[in-house]
């Protein structure tokens, strides 16, 4: 099956192609070319809280990220991606050998991801796994669930969370009204969340240098393990942050509040959701 979808893909078209009656012409950029960062080198260091940089814009965007992502997955990871923004922004994912996913998309939950990656993490610890348990969710649907954090910190179980923070229902603007206050989320401090819930701060183990020398990894045992909270504004927080040593072997909760615009979403999201909405007019005329 899989060999009949690639060579299918090969042979379509996207210029000649309609969904529905709309014009997926706009797919015209390749996953690759999405997924370039803008360099650093040319331009001043980015500034905190809304990802510009000069005249380039290094917000996150969802064509970015998502693409991004199947660079810095590995082998065996558990992605668990919430409905909305991760559930559809991961279709432009290309996975590892052997990465266990985990969505909702019959029911589309709203907060059902949380939970899930405890159980994940849970079940991944009890079966000796060394799998990393990644998890994508968006901040409306995490404020439904969030108690699970303190479940996951009880258990002092090995999770990296990645908290879209983009103001609210991202999807309802899209599909009603882009600057509607009801779909505006509560401000949260997400980043004070996992001490809130009782976890206790990670202790940074990562500049002892007295005796012989031990990977902090290994140095950190599960009483050791608390969370460490972090907050990205930009692509180049985010890519920093992915080739730190905590993020390759997560060891306790590594939480990460990532801020995106509100009105930015997968192209999928927007194509769906425009159609709907012209369905919708078309329907009630
Ligand atoms: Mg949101």
């Amino acid at each position: 099956m899989y060999g009949v979808i690639k060579r299918l893909t090969e042979l379509l078209d996207p210029q000649k192609v309609s969904i529905m009656g709309i014009d997926i012409s706009l797919v015209d950029t390749p996953i690759e070319t999405r997924a370039s960062t803008p360099s650093l080198s040319s331009v001043p260091p980015p500034h905190q809280g809304h990802g510009n940089s000069g005249n380039v814009d290094m917000a996150i965007k969802h064509d970015w990220l998502w693409s991004k992502l199947s660079k810095w997955l590995k082998a065996n990871d558990i992605l668990i991606t919430e409905a909305g923004m991760p559930s559809v922004g991961v279709w432009d994912t290309k996975l590892p050998r052997d990465t266990t996913t985990i969505s909702q998309m019959f029911w589309r939950s709203i907060g059902y991801t949380l939970p899930a990656a405890q159980g994940a993490a849970l079940a991944s610890r009890e079966l000796g796994s060394v799998q990393r348990v990644i998890l994508f969710i968006t901040d409306r649907n995490f404020q439904s669930t969030a108690p699970a954090i303190s479940t996951i910190l009880k258990h002092k179980l090995d999770i990296i969370i990645f908290l879209i923070n983009n103001g609210g229902y991202t999807i309802e603007r899209w599909l009603h009204d882009m600057k509607a206050g009801y779909n505006d989320a509560p401000d949260w401090e997400y980043t004070a969340i996992p001490k809130t819930m009782g976890g206790k701060a990670m202790v940074d183990i990562s500049n002892v240098h007295s005796g012989p020398y031990v990977h902090p990894a290994k140095m950190m045992t599960k009483r050791d393990r608390g969370y460490k909270s972090y907050t990205v504004n930009n692509m180049i927080e985010l890519e920093e942050l992915w080739v730190k040593e905590e993020f390759k072997k997560p060891m306790g909760m590594h939480f990460v509040e990532m801020h995106m615009r509100k009105e930015d979403a997968p192209l999928p999201l927007k194509l769906v959701c425009k159609n709907i909405v012209k369905t919708n007019k078309a329907s009630s005329t």
